[in-house]
């Protein structure tokens, strides 16, 4: 069994079985991982609040056939006008891949007061991810800049062209 501490940002929160939750964190020490509070002991009931998606936090892991939380603390939270990218950072990271360009990125989210536009902190995300949108190009018409990220294709679109494009809305992201 080993205990962890580290700084987190939280990407989502999900129902895990019919009392317990997990939460998928953004760590610098594991990249992105999905981590499972407990509902016995009132842990979960205790540290719900401070394990809502985007929340700063620092938390307390315990690995042992799986993350564990076992104790965490908000200490800041960001604008909830950034949560169209943030399926983005899903889709560009792989689970317990450190990268600490990438955490460098979502560190530097600044809290909820001071706007950070979406599409510059998507624009940050790819990136890093190795999807520089400088050097890309519309994948149907080739004009420059695109406008629109395909997260299931990895493919960029132009604002004339993604009217033509098949994509639901969930897989776009502005650029
Ligand atoms: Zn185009």
């Amino acid at each position: 069994m080993t205990d962890y501490v580290t700084e987190a940002f939280v990407l989502k929160k999900e129902t895990w079985n019919e009392f317990d939750a997990r939460v998928m964190l953004y760590t610098p020490m594991f990249g992105k991982m999905w981590a499972k509070v407990k509902s016995s002991k009132k842990i979960l009931s205790r540290l719900n609040g401070h394990l809502e998606p985007l929340n700063k936090v620092m938390v307390r892991v315990v690995e042992k056939n799986g993350y564990h939380i076992v104790d965490a603390l908000r200490f800041g939270r960001v604008s909830p006008l950034i949560l169209n990218a943030l399926p983005l950072l899903d889709a560009l990271t792989h689970e317990d891949v450190p990268d600490a360009r990438m955490w460098g990125v979502i560190r530097s989210i600044p809290h909820d007061r001071d706007l950070l536009y979406p599409s510059l902190l998507a624009r940050k995300m790819l990136e890093v991810g190795g999807f520089a949108p400088l050097y890309a190009e519309c994948a149907i018409c080739k004009a420059k800049p695109p406008h629109y990220f395909m997260m299931h294709t990895t493919l960029f679109l132009c604002d004339s062209c993604i009217p033509y494009s098949q994509m639901m809305y969930d897989e776009v992201v502005s650029i």
